[in-house]
């Protein structure tokens, strides 16, 4: 793909609201139905055909860019395609089922919760699985909640939780809303848990140690088992950030390296839908020991058929019902049709693709030999400006500047979905922008639809809606 073919650069388009094409005003009656003071007489619509309104939706989607336009190398963010198969099973009528029936009468949909379950812990080498968590990170609250639940249960007072220093956000914030003190852990030079430092942070004020693995700059932390024997020692637990599962899916569990409890990114591993605000799923695996400590209901099989249940000392909800049940159908569809085989082709796959790419750009590589993401430096180039103008070339860039351990660091996950022909676009656009003149890279991107943004204030001072744009002026 060369320069002048961006698939989705859009400038030339400005797309108006639908109340900028047209604004119609309507007398409406609604008399008798709601109070007086409660209803309008008139009400100003866009007065649009359903061509017109067909139109404006598909122009909005073309200035946009998606996982089904071309890749989306965010590292640690694992956005793989979504195949439209899992859709269609969600989308069957029998899915729709009112949360409040009784079991009885939802056996089939019960099913699929226990059948997806098992799948997990399977997945994971844990012994129970719940799915109610609606994220990561809310699945990463709902473990340490069960470890705190744990400890407190064995009049075990534990203040502290060890979490290294390249940790995804979520882990301290997690840790810190249970009510933890988080005890940081630096990296040795090679990327990975300093065993030393872990060894002095380590007492009997561990409640836990959060880890994921391989790590955020793709590293498998191969001392991995004595990490687990050190924490266990001291009497703490393991948890395990399964957002990077996608390296190990089939191949390895977190289980059988010693990790007491864990979360599933579904959204991320198990190619339900992610990003744009919609629902994902967190569920959380743990070992027998902690299993009387998941949220309630969980769903088992009796004799009878499938019942839902309260774990004997549970620590609560943590979402309504069963969880994001329509993701959590996904999930298991997803599962169910790649089978045993298909996942861990997809983790052979996914670190195959970090590593063609890698190989063919033009940037430094500091840590390896690296899994399903790598952390690629821009050196003296600023890291946010190389992303931006990699947007010109028509891909979406990697996240930058995270984690710290790599300065002006370019994370990339390329996935196992991208053909050879997408990796070598992807790497076109790094060697590319990289290569580019500094005016370039300081006004990029300069052929999309939206120019650079103020991030600071698009995050501290967002407006949610154009009318309240409108009203600041
Ligand atoms: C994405 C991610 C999380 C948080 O997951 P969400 O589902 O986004 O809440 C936690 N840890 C790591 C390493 C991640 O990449």
């Amino acid at each position: 793909m060369n320069f002048d073919q961006a698939r989705f650069s859009r400038e030339d388009v400005y797309e108006p609201l639908l109340s900028e094409k047209d604004s119609t005003t309507v007398e409406v009656d609604a008399d008798g139905v709601l109070p007086d003071d409660l209803t309008r007489d008139e009400l100003t619509l866009p007065g649009l055909s359903e061509p017109q309104l067909a139109r404006h939706y598909t122009r909005l989607s073309q200035m946009n860019y998606s996982v089904e336009l071309g890749p989306y190398p965010l590292g640690s963010c694992t956005m793989k395609y979504n195949p439209s198969f899992t859709e269609d099973v969600a989308a069957d009528p029998n899915a729709g089922v009112h949360p409040d029936r009784s079991d009885r009468t939802i056996q089939g949909t019960l099913g699929l919760l226990h059948g997806l379950q098992e799948y997990l812990a399977d997945i994971g080498g844990m012994d129970a699985v719940t799915l109610q968590p609606p994220a990561g990170a809310a699945g990463e609250f709902t473990g340490i909640l069960i470890a705190k639940a744990y400890h407190e249960a064995r009049d075990d007072d534990r203040s502290e939780i060890i979490i290294p220093a390249s940790a995804h956000g979520t882990n301290f914030a997690s840790a810190a809303m249970a009510g933890y003190d988080v005890v940081e852990l630096p990296s040795d030079e090679e990327g990975r848990v300093d065993i030393e430092a872990l060894e002095a942070a380590i007492s009997e004020e561990t409640a836990a140690l959060m880890l994921t693995n391989p790590n955020t700059l793709g590293l498998f932390e191969r001392d991995i088992v004595e990490i687990s024997e050190m924490v266990h020692d001291a009497g703490g637990l393991l948890y395990y950030d399964g957002a990077n599962f996608n390296a190990l899916l089939g191949r390895a569990r977190p289980g059988d390296m010693g990790f007491d409890i864990m979360h599933y990114n579904v959204h991320k591993t198990f190619a339900t839908p992610h990003g744009g605000g919609g629902p994902g799923a967190g569920p959380v695996g743990v070992v027998d020991e902690l299993a009387e400590y998941l949220p309630s209901p969980m769903v088992r099989e009796t004799a009878h058929g499938y019942e839902q249940y309260e774990p004997e000392s549970t620590i609560g909800k943590v979402h309504g019902f069963a969880g994001n049940w329509l993701v959590l159908v996904k999930a298991y569809a997803y599962i169910a049709r790649l089978g045993d085989a298909g996942l861990a082709d997809a983790s052979a796959k996914a670190v195959l693709n970090a590593n063609y790419l890698a190989s063919q750009i033009d940037l430094e590589v500091p840590y390896g030999p690296f899994h399903h993401e790598f952390a690629a430096t821009s050196g003296d180039r600023d890291a946010a400006d190389v992303a931006k103008r990699m947007l010109d070339y028509g891909v979406h860039p990697p996240t930058t500047k995270w984690p710290e351990l790599v300065s002006q660091a370019m994370l990339t996950e390329p996935t196992e979905v991208e053909d050879k022909a997408s990796l070598d676009d992807l790497a076109h656009a790094f060697n590319a922008a990289y290569a580019d003149s500094d005016e370039a890279l300081e006004t990029a991107p300069s052929k999309t639809s939206a120019r650079r943004i103020d991030q600071v204030s698009a995050a501290r001072n967002p407006r949610l809606s154009w009318q309240s744009l409108d009203d600041s002026e």
